[in-house]
């Protein structure tokens, strides 16, 4: 998916040019500070955070959709190919999600902590500040202001949004059903990079917020959560090698060395889809599977395949529910589980996407999406890690689609 970008002014520009990740730590280590020097003063300091969420969630049911109708129409699925390719990507969706579940009710990183029931207080006062109603403005979905329910403000924000955003596609032609789409994902893609620039911010703000007012034990129960997200992605990566092992001519070993270069551009980039070619690249090249496995694979699959990212969707729900001691039932965890096959396939292969679709994980079993915010502060690496997942998971389709005999000798291709 390309995004066709703004050119920023000069200080935007600036701040874009810092990594994401070093102005997240930035981020952090200033809400740390803060946080220590105003105690529970700095409780209102969560806003941006809330802002960021409730915008990300009003973002999440447009771009699921535009990206699914878009991967839809742009793939070139051939005959029997296709439903093999859709089997091989649900059995190995479901495999993670179970191993995410799995991990995360065995681990139970939520629970090595007691916290609070909520997170960082709201205002108590009933007094209404002007930022408290601009908040209460920002659309909480993009169909909202056009029911009877919805404000002129709430109209506004989606105008001046959309407006600018498509500024820098008014240029583009639209001949086909199919550029249609393209625009409007385009700029929904816009929107959702202004958003992720405020992240650092709302980290800021969050971390300020949970350290004044509760202290560090919820950074406590979060580096848990980071491992126990680290053990399930790398017992995903071992059900791939087995997989690849015992049903294709592929030597796991062997693939893992010709698509090293992939997984470190996955993790250094924290995007699939910028990783795509290269990985197609690679398996044809260096791995040697036909030119049909590695494009179903890595091309098309790519688009709907992302394990990490539902692995991630799973174990966060859980690891939400489990800090507020709720319980989820196991007919709650299937739906987890059924909302993150959705979610995943759903998020764009951009970084932080799986963040945007994980509002919808949240709201299907009435979890607060608040406690979303705390995950921004360490989501900058996890994306990363699970972005490698996703990417291992298209190698391991193309691998199966090869089969268990290599094309020729030479690896050369059909
Ligand atoms: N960054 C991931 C990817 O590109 C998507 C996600 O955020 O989970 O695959």
């Amino acid at each position: 998916m390309q995004e066709d970008q703004a050119v920023p002014g000069g200080a935007i520009a600036r701040w874009r040019a810092i990594p994401l990740y070093v102005r997240i730590l930035a981020g952090v280590a200033l809400g740390v500070m803060a946080g220590v020097a105003l105690g529970p003063e700095a409780a209102p300091l969560a806003l941006p955070a809330k802002l960021v969420l409730r915008i990300l969630g009003a973002l999440a049911p447009p771009l699921i959709l535009l990206a699914i109708v878009q991967a839809l129409m742009r793939a070139h699925l051939g005959g029997g190919q296709a439903l093999r390719l859709v089997t091989l990507l649900l059995t190995n969706t479901l495999v993670a999600i179970g191993v995410g579940l799995l991990v995360a009710n065995v681990v139970r990183p939520g629970a090595w902590t007691r916290i609070a029931a909520a997170p960082a207080p709201e205002k108590a006062s009933g007094a209404v500040d002007p930022l408290t109603q601009i908040f209460d403005a920002v659309p909480r979905s993009i169909a909202g202001p056009f029911t009877d329910n919805g404000t002129v403000m709430g109209v506004i924000f989606i105008a001046v949004a959309f407006g600018v955003a498509l500024r820098s596609l008014k240029d583009h032609k639209v001949e086909t059903i199919e550029d249609i789409v393209h625009v409007a994902l385009t700029s929904l893609i816009t929107i959702l990079h202004w958003i992720i620039d405020l992240v650092p911010l709302a980290v800021f703000g969050i971390v300020a917020s949970i350290v004044g007012v509760k202290g560090f034990q919820d950074f406590l129960a979060l580096g848990g959560f980071v491992l126990a997200v680290l053990l399930a992605l790398l017992v995903q990566a071992c059900y791939y090698l087995t997989r690849i092992r015992l049903q294709s001519w592929a030597r796991p070993l062997d693939v893992l060395k010709g698509v090293r270069d992939a997984l470190v551009m996955a993790f250094s980039t924290g995007s699939s889809t910028a990783t795509m070619p290269v990985t197609y690249e690679l398996l044809r090249k260096n791995v040697g599977l036909r030119e049909q496995s590695a494009s179903m694979g890595a091309l098309v699959g790519a688009n709907f395949n992302n394990d990490g990212t539902a692995l991630y969707e799973a174990m966060s729900a859980l690891f939400v529910a489990q800090l507020l001691d709720m319980h989820l039932t196991l007919g709650q965890q299937f739906i987890v589980a059924l909302t993150s096959v959705i979610a995943s396939v759903g998020a764009a292969g951009i970084p932080e996407a799986g963040l945007v679709t994980m509002t919808m994980v949240f709201k299907a079993v009435a979890l607060p999406t608040d406690y979303i915010a705390m995950l921004l502060t360490v989501d900058w690496f996890l994306d990363r890690c699970r972005t490698a997942i996703n990417v291992m998971g298209d190698v391991t389709v193309s691998c199966l689609l090869d089969g268990r005999t290599r094309e020729d000798t030479n690896g050369e291709g059909s």
